[in-house]
């Protein structure tokens, strides 16, 4: 069985005193959980200190962006031995803010991956479609194109590095989570892809998580869906009672439960 994980997306939010306010509040309220793996993506001005604070505690630690350079004259960038070095172990590649409002391509998400692989940073990789590409049936095929991109020229052991985020882009933020059958749908799909390109053994172990609008009170459903492995949360990762109830329902019990 595959162990859920839920990864907390801050985004452009908290400094680094308001994120270890936060975090000293979420290593005590979420510190009997075993049975699902725990991350948070803070801005990168606060991960040096999150890091610390979440030292020896079942929360680890994710960045939400690289540059694929390991050193040089990159202004504003920063590489995936920069993120090691302050302790970080997955870090979010391709998110659809980076793809929209920082113009993103498959090749850029495909050259990150490769760099946080090499350095041995775990990716969360995030695919999904636009709202006019839902409506005009495209989603299957923006996906596909996304994840072979995003994969192109990867073996099946670095697949085993890696973790897919399935996030429509019409459900980021809005309130409006994909439906159950709707996130399964797609999830399924990915995992064929990663079958028909890696092998079944690969596209067995990957898990997937869906984002978008998730809350404690849809989670339960959503995981319980068989190729929903987890959630990457925005919004609702800001506040200790939202997230912790977000990962309480979204324990193994509950997708046995179904
Ligand atoms: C996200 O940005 O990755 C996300 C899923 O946001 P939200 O949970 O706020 O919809």
């Amino acid at each position: 069985m595959r162990k859920p994980i839920i990864a907390g997306n801050w985004k452009m939010h908290k400094t680094v005193t308001e994120s270890l306010n936060l975090v000293r509040q979420l290593t005590m309220e979420l510190k009997d959980v075993k049975d699902a793996d725990i991350v948070i993506c803070p801005v990168f001005t606060a991960l040096h200190a999150v890091g610390q604070a979440v030292d020896g505690s079942n929360i680890r630690l994710g960045a939400q962006n690289l540059f694929w350079e390991e050193q040089g004259a990159f202004t504003g960038e920063i590489s995936a031995l920069m993120l090691k070095d302050v302790h970080c172990e997955y870090v979010i590649i391709g998110h659809s803010e980076r793809r929209n409002i920082f113009k993103e391509t498959n090749e850029d998400v495909n050259r990150k991956i490769k760099a946080a692989l090499q350095a041995g940073l775990l990716p969360i990789v995030c695919v999904g479609e636009r709202l006019e590409e839902r409506k005009s049936d495209k989603t299957f095929e923006v996906v596909h194109e996304q994840v072979h991109g995003a994969l192109e020229d990867l073996s099946a052991d670095d697949l085993e590095s890696i973790i897919i985020a399935y996030e429509p882009v019409w459900a980021i933020g809005t309130g409006v989570n994909a439906s159950p059958k709707q996130a399964q749908e797609v999830h399924a799909y990915i995992r064929k892809i990663i079958a028909d390109n890696f092998g079944k053994n690969a596209a067995d172990v990957l898990r997937i998580q869906y984002g978008g609008s998730v809350k404690a009170e849809n989670i339960a459903e959503l995981i319980s869906q068989p190729d929903i492995d987890g959630a990457l949360v925005g919004g609702a990762s800001l506040k200790v009672e939202l997230f912790a109830g977000i990962i309480k329902n979204a324990l193994p019990e509950n997708k046995d439960a179904e």
